[in-house]
């Protein structure tokens, strides 16, 4: 059943956006059916404009680790915003937030504000070119790095999602820059700079894929990648938009105790405003403007509204405790979705790190390791399944190749709850 208030406004909106939205995955074509339009939302949930209610586990797809409208970030927005929202020169909720990161993630001695993880990813690339005199970059299959045309090179998400290989309007020479290799598979990359000996500027990943499912890396890969930057010169890029401040208190470098020369950010640092940041060794952002020759700036960028929101989910997560509870609620979903899966008979693979998660339905043999194994997965299954667990109040992201993320706002009673829905699910969408 088309909630009738969303069905209206996505027709409109299609009218004067691509899609009716303006990101592609919230179309909901990789699962059908129409969009559900936000009224409002509170904790754990959304309420949809024709006034139905969804547990929700997308939580605008990783920022909001306190759920919405959190009590305590609304209040230090609505403060910030009280003494002007925008200024064109420095304030001190910049320099704050700038500490509160390093102190979180020590790796990043020098930071850069920006305002998404798209500007963060694309200037991190900037500077590594800069600091080593190279032009190729190495991503891996299926990582999403932002739409910045270097990285529509099997980028995963929307785009795996849509099935583009990759995008028109990347020009040939750019996409020619970007090397591939599959996640956890140390030897290609290894192969990679015997190719291109002197000539690979960074290896930037997702150091647990959020992008195409989860997907968690090796025990030995990401040490292995530090050791053969570290043996050519390049650079260790972890783009931890979606797992910093998410998978642990000092996000996937501190998980895996591997450091990254350079760091992106995004999502939870903004704590839902648009605020992404790169940083990392001194010696290595002391290149950036003004300071050194590397050119990137931005009118809006450490706005203080922004700074402010960050700084009071950076302030929540911190208190003792958090990210263990986090993460043993995310093993209770995960156990509930495994025994539905098991009673319907549906073969299912999940992981999860922190509150980050993943499910990849009727994913046969073995475990997914990289994007090739993430594509065996049962779409059409999938999107049964999350029509029919929509239509029942849980609010999963609409694609098979997408993350999932449990919030503080998500109680026992809400978990409990989402775990017979989406038994109940599995249940429909085994029988349509
Ligand atoms: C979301 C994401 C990005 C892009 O961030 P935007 O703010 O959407 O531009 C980059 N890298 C990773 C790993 C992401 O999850």
């Amino acid at each position: 059943m088309t909630p009738p208030r969303s069905a209206e406004l996505f027709d409109r909106a299609k009218g004067v956006l691509p899609g009716g939205v303006n990101s592609p995955v919230r179309a909901f074509r990789a699962v059908g059916g129409t969009p559900f339009f936000v009224a409002s939302a509170a904790g754990c949930r959304l309420t949809d404009v024709d006034g139905k209610t969804y547990v929700d586990y997308v939580c605008s797809w990783g920022p909001l680790i306190l759920g919405h409208a959190h009590a305590a970030v609304l209040e230090a927005v609505r403060q910030a915003a009280a003494r002007g929202w925008t200024y064109g020169a420095p304030c001190e909720a910049e320099v704050e937030l700038a500490e509160a990161v390093r102190t979180r993630m020590p790796s990043l001695e020098v930071i850069r504000f920006v305002n998404s993880g798209t500007e963060a990813t694309m200037s991190a690339v900037r500077l590594a070119r800069a600091a080593t005199g190279r032009e190729l970059i190495v991503k891996f299959d299926g990582c999403y790095h932002g739409h910045a045309d270097g990285f529509l090179v099997k980028a995963g998400s929307g785009v795996a999602t849509l099935g583009l290989p990759d995008s028109p309007g990347v020009p040939a020479a750019v996409a020619g820059l970007t090397l591939t290799a599959p996640f956890n598979d140390a030897d290609a990359v290894a192969d990679l700079f015997r190719q291109h000996a002197g000539r690979i500027a960074a290896v930037i990943v997702e150091p647990y894929v959020g992008n195409v499912g989860f997907i968690a890396p090796d025990p030995a890969f990401h040490p292995a990648l530090r050791a053969l930057c570290d043996q050519s010169g390049a650079l260790l890029i972890f783009d931890e938009v979606m797992t910093g401040f998410r998978v642990a208190p000092g996000g996937a470098q501190e998980r895996l105790g591997v450091r990254p020369d350079l760091t992106t950010l995004g999502k939870i640092v903004g704590g839902g405003f648009p605020v992404g940041a790169y940083g990392g060794r001194t010696d290595l952002m002391r290149r950036i403007a003004p300071e050194g020759p590397v050119y990137q700036a931005g009118t809006l960028s450490g706005n203080p509204v922004a700074m402010a929101a960050g700084l009071a989910t950076l302030r929540e997560t911190a208190r003792h405790g958090f990210y263990d509870e986090l993460e043993v609620r995310t093993a209770r979903l995960l156990g509930g979705i495994q025994a539905a899966a098991r009673r319907h008979d549906v073969p299912m693979a999940t992981g999860h790190a922190g509150s980050m998660w993943g499910v990849y339905l009727a994913a046969g043999r073995g475990p997914i390791r990289n994007y090739a194994d993430a594509k065996r997965t049962d779409t059409a299954l999938f999107a049964r399944w999350h029509k029919a667990a929509l239509d029942r109040g849980v609010f999963l992201a609409p694609s098979a190749f997408e993350a999932g993320f449990v919030s503080s706002a998500h109680t026992d009673a809400d978990i409990d709850f989402t775990i017979q829905q989406l038994d109940a699910a599995l249940g429909d969408a085994r029988a349509r």
